[in-house]
Formats: structure tokens, sequence, C-alpha cells
């Protein structure tokens, strides 16, 4: 099938270079000449894990290409994705200029019937205003061509996104036309090879059903960070509680680790766009706007244990603190909302000195640090560093902030060595605070027990 995606971010890249894998001819478009030029070069602008070869692979087998140009991406397609970025707006609604951008795009130069798939997080109608900009446009040139409006939400992990793409848990199509529906099921099935992994719905369901995943993710995380508050205070531990819960079948395993607050390019935004859009419509979501607010609190904790272990806030100044993970989670480069700079903010405004190093995320991180925080990158109050060692060198304590393969087994002996203060705070529950109290050092963890008494 002869498909263009519009937008090459993680979700657009990925989907691109997944469908021509599967035999596809696929032609990507960026409105940003920069990464369309790197990708014509074979380099890659984002980190993903198995996408340089994929890519690689299938533009050299003729199937990937890119453009910047929305005359040849028109041209090609039978099938359109829509997988621009729809980052929040200043009152919290998911920001469509991109989208309606891209539509426009598509309806100024359409010549034959496709269909428009919109594979971006949008808010519920949003299918509507796409299909109207297309039709404005056409109606402009007094051109008569049919076409199909689908939402087709993605639910790929950053890190995991291949394999989450090529072996889906579910495909959404939210479709009302039987065609476009038909084409969709063309399309998707090498990915539903040993069962039906499509999932029809009217194109409101659909839009609304990324926004409920993404809620849910993040009500798990923030339901697990105020029972790890209230877990400390009652000198229980977190840990076992999430296995003793994530045991029974109706609750389930995965996102029942607490830590310092969810963030990155998705949760954050979709729990705003969504409040925005029960707010606009009159209906009061209780539990989602409490989760935001859980979620915030929880960015400031891992600060709040430093406090106290240096004995107050005054204590602070001229202290060096070293972080290990900058990335809002492993495996990504993706420093949107990290907690990490969260973190960050609160020891340089305290006075500390801060020694960060992440494996992958350093050069996106310099460049939003450079932005955010120049003095204290400039005047070495702020540091990114090489090499997790470089981090830990004359620091007082060590933080870990993201939990990296390369971050599970460190040597506790050295660490108790180099570090001034001796205290490790574990943002990510990561470490046995046994082993690391009997190498002789403090252990402060989220919800783990009795942290800063022992
Ligand atoms: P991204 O910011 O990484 O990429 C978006 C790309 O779109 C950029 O390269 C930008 O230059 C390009 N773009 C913007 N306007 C354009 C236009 N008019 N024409 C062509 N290109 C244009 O974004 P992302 O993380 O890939 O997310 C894309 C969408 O998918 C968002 O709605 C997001 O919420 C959703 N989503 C993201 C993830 C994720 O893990 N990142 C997962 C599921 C869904």
């Amino acid at each position: 099938m002869k498909i263009t995606i519009i937008g090459t971010g993680y979700v657009g890249l990925v989907s691109g270079a997944c469908f021509a894998d599967f035999g596809n001819n696929v032609l990507c478009l960026d409105v940003n000449a920069r990464k369309v030029e790197m990708l014509k070069d074979g380099r890659i602008p984002i980190h993903e894990p198995g996408l340089d070869e994929l890519v690689r692979r299938n533009a050299a087998a003729g199937r990937l290409s890119f453009t910047t140009s929305y005359d040849d991406a028109v041209e090609h397609a039978e099938v359109i994705f829509l997988a621009v970025g729809t980052p929040p707006d200043e009152d919290g609604s998911a920001d469509l200029t991109h989208i309606l951008a891209a539509a426009r795009s598509i309806g100024e130069r359409l010549t034959r019937p496709v269909v428009v798939v919109d594979k971006s997080t949008v808010p519920v109608g949003t299918a509507d205003s796409v299909r109207k900009a297309i039709s404005d446009e056409l109606d402009r040139r007094g051109a008569d061509i049919s076409f199909a409006v689908v939402s087709n939400p993605e639910f790929l992990k950053e890190g995991a996104a291949i394999e989450d793409f090529m072996r889906p848990d579910r495909i959404v199509v939210g479709s009302d036309d039987e065609q476009a529906t038909k084409l969709m099921r063309q399309l998707y099935a090498p990915f539903s090879r040993n069962h039906d992994k499509m999932i029809e719905m009217d194109v409101r369901s659909a839009e609304l059903t990324k926004y409920a995943a993404n809620a849910m993710l993040a009500t798990r995380i923030s339901f697990m960070n105020e029972l790890a508050n209230l877990a400390e205070v009652l000198d229980a531990d977190i840990e076992a509680v999430r296995l003793g819960i994530g045991s029974d079948p109706r609750i389930g395993p995965h996102f029942l680790y607490s830590g310092m607050g969810y963030g990155g390019s998705c949760f954050p935004k979709d729990v705003k766009a969504l409040l925005k859009t029960s707010k606009d419509h009159g209906c009061t979501l209780h539990l989602l706007s409490a989760i935001e607010t859980v979620n915030e609190t929880q960015k400031g904790v891992l600060f709040e244990k430093i406090v106290r272990h240096f004995g107050g806030r005054d204590e602070l100044a001229g202290k060096t603190i070293a972080l290990w993970g900058l990335s809002f989670k492993p495996n990504t480069d993706d420093m949107r909302e990290a907690p990490s700079l969260v973190l960050i903010r609160q020891l340089l405004q305290a006075g500390c000195r801060v020694q960060a190093y992440d494996p992958v995320a350093h050069a996106e991180a310099r460049r939003i640090l450079e932005s955010s925080s120049p003095e204290s990158l400039s005047s070495g109050q702020l540091a990114i560093v090489a090499s997790s060692t470089e981090a830990i060198d004359n620091a007082d304590a060590l933080v870990l902030v993201t939990e990296w393969k390369e971050f599970r087994a460190p040597d506790f002996g050295l660490l108790a060595k180099t570090l001034r203060s001796k205290a490790i705070f574990d943002g990510r529950n990561q470490y046995d605070p046994a082993i690391v109290r009997e190498a002789g050092l403090r252990y402060y963890g989220i919800g783990r027990r009795n942290p800063w008494r022992d």
C-alpha cells in the first residue's frame, strides 16, 4: 500500500518504518527540514532502540523515503497518517495547530480519494475538525473529491516502540466509513496474524479511548505514589504492598511502581487535555483532577527527603548532588516533562551544585537546560558529565532519577567511600535498602520502611 506519514517524531517515524517493513511503500513528511535531511542521510534524530537499523534497512530497500514536500506526500498516498505533535496549550487543552495545518495542506493538494488517519492523540471531535479543514480547502478549489477521516490512536511506549508497534495488544480503529474500515483492516492484517487485534468503533469513542488509557495509567501511578507516602508514615514498605496487590489478577502487576511522579510527552499533557475537555463540557472529573495534583506534589518528594537528610534547606547551599539519569524513563532521550528537570531546579535554587549524567539524553538535556538555566550551566553550578563515575566525583549524595540498566548494580562500597554524606536517594526504588545500608550508606527510597530513621 502507498502510505504517507505526516510528522516524523517518535510515533510517525516508528509507524512509517514498521509499515515499510511489512512491504508497504512509505513516504514520511516533516516540516522540520533538518530532521528530513538527517533521515535522508541515514541518521536518526531520536533515540529509540532498533530504529536505526529498521529505518536503514527499509530505506535501502526503497520502501521508506523522506520529504518536506506536501505536493509529493499527498500525490504519493492512498492512506495518509497524521502523526504530528499535539502539545498542551496554555489552558491545558491539546493544541491542534499542527493537525489542522496538516489537514489544510492535504486539502489544498488532494486530486484523488484518500483515507486520512489520525494517529496523533487528539480530543473528541477532532476528526470532524480535520474533515472540515480538508473540505473547506477542497471547496475553495471547487474540487469534488471523496475522502474519509479515521481515528487510529497509537499506544506504543517510547523505549519499546518498535516491539509495541509490531506486536500491538490492540489496534483501535474509529471509523464511520465502511470502505475506510476495510482498508485499515487490510493495512493492519500483518500485525494481527494469530488473532484479530482490531477493535472497531465509532470515531469519537476511538478518540476518547486513547485519553482513557493514559488517564487510567496515570491513575495507577498517582494511586501508588500516594500510598507510598502513607506507607512511609506508617512504617510499612510500598514494595511489599506492590507485590501483595499486583498478584491479584483483577489488579495486575503493571504500572504499580511508586517513584518521582509521571512525566514524558503523553501522560501530563493527556491528563490536562482530558480535564480541559471535561470542563468545557460541564462535566467535572474529580478523580482525574486529584491525580494531577498528586503527581505535581510527588515531583517534590525526593527534594524534601534531601532537605531532611542534610538537616534543613539552609544546609544545602554548597552541597554537590550527583544525579544518575535525566530522561523521563529509560531507553529514550525524551526529556519532555521529565521529573529530573523539577529536581534540578529545586536543587539549584537551594544553592546545590548538580553533577548529572544520562547515557543517552545528555544532549537533549543540555539543549533544554541551556534555555531554562543558562547561568547555572555557564557558572558550573550545573554540569552534565560524561559518566556515572564523573557524576559522583566529589559529591555529597547520589540521586537515582532514571532507572537505566547501567545503574542497576552499582558498586555500593565505592559509593560509600566516595559520597561525602554517604546517602543514596533512590527515586525509582531500584535498590535493596538492606544491601545499601550494609555498604555503610543511608538509603532513602519512595515509600520504603523507615528510611530516614535508620
Ligand atoms: P514529536 O514531537 O516527536 O513529533 C512530531 C513531529 O511532527 C515533529 O517532527 C514535527 O516537526 C512534525 N510536524 C509538526 N507540524 C507538522 C506539519 N504541519 N506537517 C508535518 N510535520 C509536522 O511527537 P510524537 O511524540 O511522535 O507524538 C505525536 C503524536 O502522537 C502526539 O499527539 C502524541 O500525543 C501521540 N503519541 C505519542 C506517543 C509517544 O510515546 N511519543 C505515544 C502515543 C501517541
